[in-house]
């Protein structure tokens, strides 16, 4: 069994933007080997992350500079984001083909992965389970996401975080406020109190208010009347009635906040506005915004993804490429989540990719197969963008 795993770095993304991780680390080539699995990795895949081609081949992985040959003859593609098209066209039908393949949004790759008879994984598919925990590619890269959030507003601030007490006068703690308490969200709180500032969060789901106070963190409490969460455990879209009365609450802690930081997303949606430039321009100066959906769509009103704009003194950092600045524990966790989702479901003599849609976590994370799109929810959304 062959896998191949490409250097992403290779393809200029949106907005200018390089990938700097990779779908595999040295430990997890070591591991995969063991298994009985041929490494092949693009000459270079690695370098970003602060891995060099040799400490892969040291690993046991093959290092190909020309990738024509051997796209033919894989059975497994691991990526980070999604395939070029050019590769696509190369790979034998039943290539397994891994990634952040943000599917609701690619209808068109999505296709065509299917009419090339490959089966795609899509990570972001994979269930919130306890089983799917140690593949789950969306939670590690949030978790690295909420803590560089933290690290790039702190950086940006002209004060501190703690509190500072000093024969030269005393500095109060940042009031950091943070929307959206999912896995970004929490960790984001959870950095932002070791540094020391206050910390006040909201999300949508209440279910979130325990957590937030349990890291420390205290929790906005706004009666928007009914929210609740998907079966999954995902935000629901807000009614406009309800948008307009969140908006209106949070304009105070967002004026008196040092540092506001968004994460609110909705699963397979784009994510919704929720600082309008009118509250932006009651913030105090010096104060920083960074708004983590900026890539999907944005939170914040305005803001750009990769770009920072100052308005009114305030600095509003649009991000999304969070990974730039931690690119080497993004690349070792995902490498992780990839490892642990072959292991499962690579199975020995003979050694192939066992595919059973019995499997809860194949079922949903496997959006083509057999020449189709078999995700309901994907071809329900692709029907009603129509
Ligand atoms: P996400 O990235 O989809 O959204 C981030 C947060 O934004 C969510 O908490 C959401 O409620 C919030 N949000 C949406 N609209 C908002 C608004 N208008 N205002 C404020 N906040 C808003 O979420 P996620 O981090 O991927 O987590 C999704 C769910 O999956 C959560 O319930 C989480 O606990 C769960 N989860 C479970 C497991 C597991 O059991 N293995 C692992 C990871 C996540």
């Amino acid at each position: 069994m062959k896998i191949l795993i490409l250097n992403e770095a290779l393809e200029q993304r949106h907005h200018a933007h390089v990938e700097r991780r990779c779908a595999v680390s040295s430990q997890t080539i070591a591991k995969l080997v063991k298994k009985g699995i041929e490494v092949y990795v693009e000459k270079g895949a690695g370098l970003l992350s602060h891995y060099k081609d040799e400490d892969f081949a040291e690993a046991g992985a093959s290092i190909v500079a020309d990738i024509t040959e051997i796209a033919k003859q894989v059975d497994i593609l691991a990526c980070v984001n999604t395939p070029k098209e050019s590769i696509v066209e190369k790979l034998p039908a039943g290539t397994v083909v891994i990634g952040h393949l943000d599917p609701f949004f690619n209808e068109a790759l999505v296709t065509k992965l299917a009419k090339a008879n490959l089966t795609a994984l899509s990570v972001e598919m994979i269930p919130r389970t306890s089983r799917a925990q140690k593949m789950d590619a969306l939670s590690s890269q949030a978790s690295l996401a909420g803590y560089a959030m933290v690290m790039k507003a702190a950086d940006t601030l002209p004060s501190i975080l703690p509190m500072m007490m000093t024969p030269s006068g005393t500095i109060k703690p940042a009031k950091v406020f943070i929307i959206g308490a999912g896995v970004a969200g929490l960790q984001a709180i959870a950095t932002a109190k070791r540094l020391g500032a206050n910390v006040l969060a909201y999300d949508t789901r209440p279910v979130v208010a325990e957590q937030v106070e349990s890291l420390g963190g205290k929790f906005l409490n706004v009666d928007i009347g009914e929210t609740g969460q998907t079966k999954d455990g995902y935000a629901k879209e807000l009614s406009d009635e309800q948008k307009a009365l969140l908006a209106q609450a949070q304009k105070e802690a967002i004026a008196s906040s040092d540092i506001v930081i968004t994460t609110a997303q909705l699963f397979g949606r784009k994510p919704p506005v929720l600082i309008s430039k009118e509250t932006l321009a009651s913030m105090k100066p010096g104060s920083v915004v960074v708004d983590m959906a900026a890539v999907s769509g944005g939170n914040v009103e305005g803001s750009k993804p990769g770009e920072t704009a100052v308005l009114n003194n305030v600095t509003i950092i649009g991000d999304g490429f969070w990974s730039e600045g931690v690119p080497r524990a993004a690349t070792d966790m995902y490498a992780n989540n990839i490892y642990n989702l072959l292991d499962e479901f690579v199975k020995n003599e003979p050694i192939e990719f066992e595919l059973t849609f019995e499997d809860d976590i194949l079922d949903a994370a496997v959006i083509t197969h057999g020449g189709l799109i078999r995700n309901d929810m994907l071809l329900s959304a692709y029907e009603g963008a129509k």
